[in-house]
């Protein structure tokens, strides 16, 4: 079998559980080496040790990515460690659900830190190593709440709404350096996602959603991922929305 990813080096943030996860099983199997970012390193050593027992390759690192200083700290790791950043995937996030009258603000600065702050440090730190590369593709995760607002969802689709806006202008920015972006805008997807939500109302109404549909796997997201970053270098997948098929 090809390895379609073989000495190709991902860098997946939010990979201790869910589409970052099944991402990193899925790129590590196409031969990539990844290196893979959360803040919960035990639930990382299971995720190494699983792609190490499949023959694949990764190194763990324990990040958060809403401050700057650590995200500059694991990006000049993974290019002393690796050499070279060709695959990043800015996948980590959370989803605090509830209406905008009477929310908690923490929950508006924990989604804008991690979703938006985060995804966007990753970034600029890992561009001008795909500059000097002339090579590199960056997938983004966004969501249909980057395309659909929804009461309920307001402050989680500002975040996934700046997403799409980021992606497309950073694509306009890099493509003259044979950098290709690629944002992903997945609905329902069975995760632990929802676990986080802190508005009890908003989780149960949530949940009471999900019940009425068959989810997306996280697996149906890295298949996604996949397809993207092992096109031609000519091909530049821009955008992939996926619904599940009885999702409204
Ligand atoms: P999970 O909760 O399973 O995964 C979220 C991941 O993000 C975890 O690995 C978590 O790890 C990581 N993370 C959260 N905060 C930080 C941080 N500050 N620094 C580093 N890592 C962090 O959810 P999903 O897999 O569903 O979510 C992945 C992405 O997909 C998110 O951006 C989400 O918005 C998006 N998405 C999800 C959908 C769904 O229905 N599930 C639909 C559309 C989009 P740790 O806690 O260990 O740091």
């Amino acid at each position: 079998m090809v390895n379609l990813l073989q000495d190709k080096v991902a860098l997946i943030t939010g990979a201790s559980s869910g589409i970052g996860e099944a991402s990193a099983l899925s790129l590590a199997a196409e031969g990539a080496y990844v290196a893979v970012v959360a803040r919960r390193g035990d639930r990382l050593q299971d995720l190494i040790r699983r792609i190490h027992e499949r023959g694949g390759r990764a190194l763990p690192i324990v990040a958060d990515v809403a401050d700057e200083q650590q995200v500059v700290a694991m990006v000049t790791h993974v290019k002393n460690k690796l050499g070279r950043i060709d695959i990043l995937v800015n996948n980590a996030g959370v989803m605090l659900l509830g209406q905008i009258d009477g929310a908690n603000t923490e929950d508006w600065r924990r989604m804008v830190a991690i979703n938006v702050m985060g995804l966007m440090y990753t970034t600029h730190a890992v561009l001008p190593i795909m500059k000097e590369q002339n090579h590199g593709h960056i997938v983004n995760i966004s969501s249909v709440a980057g395309r659909v607002a929804r009461a309920g969802s307001g402050v989680y689709n500002v975040t996934k709404w700046g997403v799409v806006a980021f992606s497309e202008a950073l694509r306009q920015e890099s493509y003259k350096n044979n950098i290709r972006v690629t944002v992903i805008e997945p609905g329902a997807v069975a995760t632990e996602l929802t676990d986080h939500i802190t508005d009890e109302n908003a989780k149960k109404q949530q949940g009471e959603w999900l019940q009425g549909l068959t989810p997306l796997e996280s697996e149906d997201i890295a298949a996604a991922i996949v397809y993207a970053v092992t096109q031609p270098e000519r091909v530049n997948v821009n955008e992939i929305l996926i619904r599940p098929t009885g999702q409204d």
